[in-house]
């Protein structure tokens, strides 16, 4: 089968797509032949590599897919040949106490498919039978690939910042993975929405989503731009993923008791927070990383019933995964880049 296999890490040129032999399921696996995978930074952090952690390479990239259950091993009762579904890519025990009273994201052996383990971007993947849901019928297989990942750590991260109906959310990054499944997730809580994002057409494209307010954030210091809007006031609670260059700022414009909740460092992870204003202001500060089971079932309820819809940018083909790298990297795509083997 073809395959995106990373065997170091490095640049662009180091995506190799080869041939590798077609994976057999075992013991409660599955096997899905892909039809569409979705991209996330994960994919490339697995390419460059992250400094002190270890991958287990080679490795094939992708965490999120979606395709057509076509073996299966030994006691699968779950999953049959023909099934079409999507991909779950959190990698957890099962049997520890965190797996068993559904804080699966929490277990001691979390892992994420592209990451942990051999991942979605090849034309077979296997994997825990506990790893596929039902794709539901009303998502073509493109939109399927492409928003468990996110949506699902959206999900998390709102639910965990407690994001009421009512209140107010600052989204950063509002054009990317996340950002998108952000806005549409904290509309349909019922919350009020403002978005950031680097360019008109990216912030067109988020009032599109169902954001109230749009800050372009390279033509005005988005900190004034909230100030613009909600006053003195601040907002209840701010999205983040964008790290050290964008952290401060997003402290300021908390109101009184509002909670910061972040699942990414893009422009790194060393900041600075001034305990006085933690503690003065009554803020909570929160990290996240994915979303539990239930948390991925949810959103892909969700969206099979249309209140969220994934976003996908642009299709390609797999062989033209370093594109969709330098594409993912320069942040010239609103919403998801999916491959197609
Ligand atoms: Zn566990």
């Amino acid at each position: 089968m073809q395959a995106v296999v990373v065997r170091e890490h490095g640049g662009f040129d180091k995506l190799l797509v080869e041939q590798l032999p077609t994976p057999e399921p075992g013991p409660a696996e599955v096997r899905i032949k892909i039809a569409a995978v979705g991209l996330n930074h994960l994919d490339t952090w697995v390419r460059r590599g992250v400094p002190g952690h270890q991958f287990p390479l080679p490795l094939i990239l992708g965490s999120d897919g979606a395709g057509t259950v076509d073996a299966v091993g030994e006691g699968v009762t779950g999953a049959a040949a023909g099934d079409e579904v999507i991909v779950l890519p959190g990698l957890s025990c099962g049997t520890c106490d965190s797996c068993q009273s559904g804080h699966d994201q929490l277990c001691a052996d979390y892992g994420v498919l592209g990451e942990t383990r051999d991942g979605c971007c090849a034309e077979s993947v296997v994997v825990p039978e506990a790893n596929v849901a039902p794709k539901p019928p009303s998502l073509d297989f493109q939109s399927a690939a492409s928003f468990s990942l996110t949506f699902q750590t959206a999900w998390s991260m709102l639910r965990r910042a407690r994001l009421q109906a009512g209140e107010t959310v600052l989204v950063q990054g509002a054009g990317s993975g996340v950002g998108t499944a952000a806005v549409q997730i904290a509309r349909f809580l019922g919350a009020e929405v403002i978005a950031t994002a680097g360019t008109d057409a990216k912030c067109q494209a988020a009032l599109d989503l169902g954001a109230n307010h749009a800050i372009c954030y390279e033509q005005q210091d988005f900190v004034a731009g909230v100030r613009e809007i909600r006053g003195r006031s601040g907002v209840d609670v701010v999205f983040e993923h964008v790290g050290a260059s964008t952290f401060d700022g997003s402290i300021r414009c908390l109101a009184r008791g509002g909670r910061l909740v972040t699942c990414g460092a893009t422009t790194g992870g060393d900041v600075q927070l001034s305990l006085h204003r933690l503690f003065f202001k009554n803020l909570s500060v929160i990290g996240n990383t994915m979303g539990t089971r239930d948390d991925a079932l949810e959103v892909i309820r969700l969206a099979g019933s249309g209140s969220l819809r994934p976003v996908v940018d642009r299709v390609l083909p797999m062989a033209e995964v370093h594109l969709a790298h330098e594409l993912l990297e320069s942040r010239s795509v609103f919403g998801k880049i999916v491959l197609t083997p």
